[in-house]
Order: structure tokens, then C-alpha cells, then sequence
């Protein structure tokens, strides 16, 4: 029996097929010594893996210690299972891991870090540093005397252990110490630190990381464009990811494209999306379920659920984030019956749904008002798939709820929810109050809002808003002076429109766009239009502190319209148009781009914070339902 060199942890048949090896054979390292590949690095990582989820700790430590005598260089998936296992040794003795330490009767570079890792892993940053002095006093003099030193591979460690706690301290201090020893120019640790500071989200140090890399590899490349990519920084990624194609040398990988798949689904960068899908494909990486699940939530979030769920029907295999991605696909387009279907259908593949599954699942409810559905499987996620309903889950339910008009169950379930709600419960509750005026309890949850972000105006002002449509003008006199006072200032709208490749972002008012004054012409040419065809603007969302005219002027150039007018004159007719909103998009534009798209005979598609609406012939896909 002997394992072929090419079998990697990546390779689901090996771990199997090993623990069942395993279950009979007691002595497990002299088999491996008999059998396996000892040059190959992946074959220690599956052994190590498949022991530290056995939950030997103790062997598995035993056979990293074993690779590394063999001179062999640890890789990036030998890591994580080596500190899996540091740290289920440190929970299994607990108060006396110490202990088992100090008995150890040869202390290597090994051991050392495994405790040390073990300690950031289980948050005992404290220990940790402490016991990485004790660490360099033991080491002394250069390890001269006790033959024990620190090296990279051991910083490796120990940094991407820091990595996985997300603690910027942590890192810090190790990082202070790489310099010292110049540790920085070594590509892995400077790769790992990277990832240790953009796992704690300081992203300026992790840049300055990347700039000032001697060298880079692949890895490099595709940490720095993820982070930007999963922070919502697209045009810092897609720059990142320009910048990879024009240093020529390197090959991009699934992770690369992935994370350039995540950067097109945020900013709504279709053109590049497609390209991208063709690369997947010219790659043969179309069945990758990772890059195949990436390319569904791509269509998905630029508005083509149909390209989608064409992707997703290709997929050879997929897996719970696969078919979770396509039910959150449909229900952010309102397709709430697609959306049910495709989770019925993930169960009947044997698919079990997880915590993020059930957020998809009832927000597919809440965006269609299905209120008998989400209590159903509100209920159902904890009774048969034994899931605890979290914020989120929370946060779906009451703005269902309350959208349809049910305030005071949602109320009853806020105060009935196991964790604390926060911001978007309340927030829910306070938005379903105002389309349904119904002060009292939008009080009760302004007052709970204000407690919880002071800062935030989008608050006062949906409070303010309340008052006046009760005509209660004192009020809004007060919530006026209150913010004029507090300095809260609303936060900017922006929109954004991807027109021949580029994406072009637009402000409230913006006059920055080289070809503002054509674009507002064109509103003005637009406008006229809408008015013959019976458009009145609708002032209610602007605050009632301005004059009519003024609220008119204010509706009017709203970053969406901008987008949408700039998207119009740019394409050719019959092209679709989709925009991008970085709040939830007001009644007035709503009803004025379901206007546009009927006298221009276009399909306008916006996304919104909240949602999709699609545009056609004086209607939205929403039923004005948002
Ligand atoms: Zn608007
Ligand atoms: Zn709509």
C-alpha cells in the first residue's frame, strides 16, 4: 500500500480512507513511517489533520516534530491542524498544561511554539508573551548553548495563530520582534503577518506590509486583494488585482479569482464579472465549488439571479454556502417562492442548511411579506435542525413583521428574544412604524436606537419624519434643534453605475462628474417627460424643514437618478441599466425611475442596502413593497 504523491489534504476520499486505516492500527506513526511519502509535505498534513480531528493531540504534535526532523518546510495547511492540536492539549489538562510542559524532558523549538500558540488560540495573550520571553532567555545567546533558537517557521506559527484570534495587540507585539531579528524579509512570515493584521481589520499596516515586501508570491497577492475584497473596499482590490496581472509573472489561482469574484459582487461590476466567469471557465475551475458558490453570489448581487441559477445548475458539487448563496439570490430579487423552492431541494439533496441558511430563508420571507413562513421556520430552525435563533434571524423576523403591519407581535418577539436586540431590530421596528404611523412605538424604539448609536441620523431623522406625518410639528421642531445642536449630520447617499467596463460613483447633488451638466440636462429633459406621464414628486422623504421647491430640487438629483440618467445616455437602447445604492432608496426615486424606465422603454435595476427592485414599464418587481 503506498500513497501517491499527488493525494493532498484537499483530497476529501484521503482523510477518510486514512481514519479508517487508522482505527485498526493503534501504532499510527510507524505506519506512517512504513507507507507514506515522507518527502512530500502534503502527505504530513493529512496525517497530522486526521490526528489533531481525532483528537490525538499528542501524536499529532509528535508527527509535526517528526516532518519538521526530516528538514522538511511546513506549508500553509500545516498550521492550522498543528495548532488545533497545541490547543485542544491546552483544554484538555487546562490549569496543568503548564505543568505537562515543564515536564516535557526535551524542550525543542516545537514545543515552544506549540505552547505559545496554543496560549493566543485559547485568548491568554498574556501567557503567550510571557512565555515567548522565557522562550528567548531559554534560547539565549543565539541557541549557541541549548541548541534551541527561534526560526521562521516558528514565527510562522506562531503569527498565524495570532490570525485566528483577531487580536491587533497580539500581533503587534510579535511584529516589534520580527523587526528586530529581521524576520521581515522571510516571504512566509511576512505573508503571515499580513494576514494576522487584516484579520483584526487594520488594514492601513497590512498595506504598508504589502508595499514594502521585498518579494511576492501568490500569497501575498490574493491576502491583500481578499481583505480589501471582504471589507467592501472593491476598487482597492480590483486595483490590487491590476496591479497582479501587471507584474506578469504570477498565474492567478481559485482564491485569486474568488476574491475578484467578491470585489465585481460589491461594486456591481457585471462586464468584469463575466469576464472573470470566462477565465473560471478557460481554467477548468468552473467546478471548484468555492469559485462556483463565488461566481453564483457575483450574478446574484449584479442583479442577474437567472445567470445564477444557470451557474449553479452546472455545479458538479456543491455545499451548504453553494446552495445557501442561491437562496439568498432569490430572495433579495423577491423571488421568495424560488427562493423556498431551492431550500426545499438543498434538503432533499441531503444538504444539511446551517445559521447563515436560515438568514437567507427568512429574509427571502421578509422581502416578500410572507409572514406565515417565517413564523413557521423561525420555530423550525431550533425544534428540527436544532440551530438557536440568533440577531440576525431576529432582525429578519421583526421587519417582517412590522412591514406587514403586525407591530405589535414584533414588538412581543423583541421582548421575548433570548440575546439582547440591537440596531437593526430596533431600527426594523422603527421603520415599520413610520409606514404605518404608528408613534407610540416608534418612540419606544427611537429611544432604545438613540441609546445605542448617539451618532447615527438616520435615526432622528426617520423619528422626525413620524412626528410630521402625525402633523406633530413641535416635535419635529425638537428633534431639529436637537440635531442641528448634536451636529449629526446624515450620512452621504452615493450610487454607483458601471457603464462600458468602469464603474462611475455618484453623490447626492454631485457636480464633481466631469459630465455633470449634461447629465442634469438630461434630467431636466427626463422630468418633463415624467410629468406628462403623470409623475408627482413625492416630498415626504425629505425633511420637512425646506420649502417645496427646495425639496423638489433636493429629490431631483439624488445619487440614483444621476446614475440612472448617466447609464441612459451612455448605452445604447434596450441595454439594461443597474445601479447601486448605498442606502435604502427613497419613495420619490422609486416612483421616479419606475416612471424613467416606462418613458425611456429601458428595464432599470437598482440595488438598494436592503434589496433588488427591477424597473419595466412603470413598475417595480417589489410591488412598491421595500
Ligand atoms: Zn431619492
Ligand atoms: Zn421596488
Amino acid at each position: 500500500m503506498r500513497i501517491s504523491t499527488s493525494t493532498s489534504i484537499l483530497n476529501p476520499v484521503f482523510p477518510i480512507f486514512l481514519k479508517q486505516w487508522f482505527s485498526t492500527n493503534p501504532n499510527l506513526i510507524t505506519l506512517f513511517n512504513k507507507y507514506v511519502d515522507k518527502t512530500n509535505v502534503s502527505s504530513w498534513n493529512s496525517v497530522i489533520a486526521e490526528l489533531a480531528r481525532s483528537g490525538d493531540s499528542i501524536e499529532a504534535l509528535r508527527a509535526f516534530s517528526s516532518m519538521r526532523k526530516l528538514s522538511l518546510k511546513p506549508d500553509r495547511s500545516t498550521f492550522p491542524c498543528t495548532i488545533k492540536s497545541c490547543s485542544a492539549l491546552l483544554d484538555l489538562t487546562s490549569g496543568n498544561a503548564r505543568k505537562l510542559f515543564n515536564e516535557l524532558p526535551k524542550r525543542n523549538v516545537v514545543s515552544w511554539t506549540s505552547m505559545i500558540t496554543g496560549y493566543i488560540q485559547n485568548e491568554h495573550a498574556h501567557e503567550a508573551l510571557s512565555l515567548f520571553k522565557e522562550f528567548l532567555m531559554e534560547e539565549g545567546d543565539g541557541g549557541r548553548e541549548s541548541g534551541v533558537f527561534i526560526d521562521s517557521i516558528a514565527m510562522v506559527s506562531v503569527l498565524s495563530a495570532c490570525s485566528h484570534i483577531s487580536q491587533n495587540r497580539t500581533t503587534k507585539a510579535f511584529h516589534g520582534f520580527l523587526i528586530k531579528r529581521g524576520f521581515e524579509g522571510d516571504l512566509s512570515v511576512a505573508n503571515t503577518l499580513l494576514g494576522a493584521y487584516a484579520k483584526c481589520g487594520d488594514l492601513t499596516i497590512a498595506r504598508k506590509i504589502f508595499d514594502e515586501m521585498p518579494e511576492r508570491d501568490i500569497v501575498s497577492w490574493n491576502s491583500m486583494m481578499a481583505v480589501y475584497a471582504q471589507n467592501g473596499l472593491s476598487a482597492e482590490a480590483l486595483n490590487v488585482f491590476y496591479g497582479m496581472l501587471k507584474d506578469g509573472d504570477l498565474n492567478f489561482d481559485a482564491v485569486t479569482l474568488s476574491a475578484v469574484l467578491l470585489a465585481c459582487a460589491h461594486s456591481g461590476a457585471l462586464q468584469l464579472g463575466k469576464c472573470i466567469h470566462d477565465q473560471v471557465i478557460k481554467m477548468s475551475l468552473e467546478d471548484n465549488v468555492f469559485v462556483g458558490t463565488s461566481i453564483i453570489d457575483m450574478y446574484c448581487k449584479c442583479g442577474r439571479v437567472g445567470m445564477a441559477r444557470r451557474a449553479f445548475d452546472r455545479m458538479k458539487e456543491k455545499n451548504v454556502k453553494s446552495w445557501t448563496a442561491m437562496v439568498a439570490g432569490y430572495g433579495m430579487h423577491g423571488r421568495a417562492r424560488e427562493s423556498l423552492e431551492v431550500f426545499y431541494e438543498m434538503q432533499r439533496a441531503g444538504v444539511k442548511p446551517n445559521y447563515i441558511t436560515f438568514v437567507s430563508v427568512l429574509a427571502a420571507c421578509s422581502h416578500a411579506g410572507l409572514v406565515e413562513e417565517g413564523w413557521h421556520w423561525l420555530k423550525t430552525m431550533n425544534q428540527d435542525f436544532n440551530i438557536d435563533p440568533g440577531i440576525e434571524h431576529y432582525g429578519c423576523m421583526v421587519d417582517l413583521l412590522g412591514r406587514a403591519g403586525y407591530l405589535d407581535e414584533a414588538y412581543e418577539l423583541i421582548k421575548g428574544m433570548k440575546v439582547k436586540p440591537d440596531c437593526v431590530v430596533w431600527g426594523a421596528l422603527l421603520a415599520a412604524c413610520r409606514i404605518h404611523k404608528n408613534v407610540k412605538l416608534g418612540e419606544i424604539s427611537a429611544r432604545k436606537l438613540f441609546e445605542l448609536d448617539p451618532d447615527n441620523c438616520g435615526y432622528y431623522v426617520l423619528l422626525s419624519n413620524l412626528y410630521a406625518d402625525a402633523g406633530r410639528w413641535e416635535d419635529v421642531e425638537r428633534m431639529r434643534i436637537f440635531m442641528k445642536n448634536h451636529r449629526l449630520i446624515k450620512p452621504p447617499g452615493f450610487s454607483l453605475v458601471e457603464v462600458k467596463g468602469r464603474v462611475h460613483v455618484f453623490l447626492v447633488g454631485d457636480k464633481e462628474h466631469p459630465k455633470h451638466e449634461e447629465i442634469y440636462g438630461y434630467l431636466e429633459i427626463l422630468s418633463v417627460k415624467m410629468k406628462e406621464a403623470g409623475y408627482v414628486p413625492d416630498t415626504t422623504s425629505v425633511l420637512h424643514d425646506v420649502d417645496q421647491e427646495d425639496k423638489e430640487t433636493v429629490l431631483r438629483v439624488h445619487s440614483e437618478k444621476l446614475a440612472v440618467a448617466f447609464g441612459i445616455m451612455n448605452t445604447v437602447p434596450g441595454t439594461t441599466i443597474q445601479v447601486i445604492k448605498n442606502l435604502r432608496v427613497c419613495s420619490d426615486c422609486h416612483a421616479a425611475i419606475a416612471l424613467i424606465a416606462k418613458v425611456v422603454n429601458r428595464e432599470i435595476v437598482v440595488r438598494d442596502s436592503y434589496r433588488f427592485h427591477h424597473f419595466k414599464d412603470g413598475l417595480c418587481s417589489c410591488g412598491d413593497y421595500w
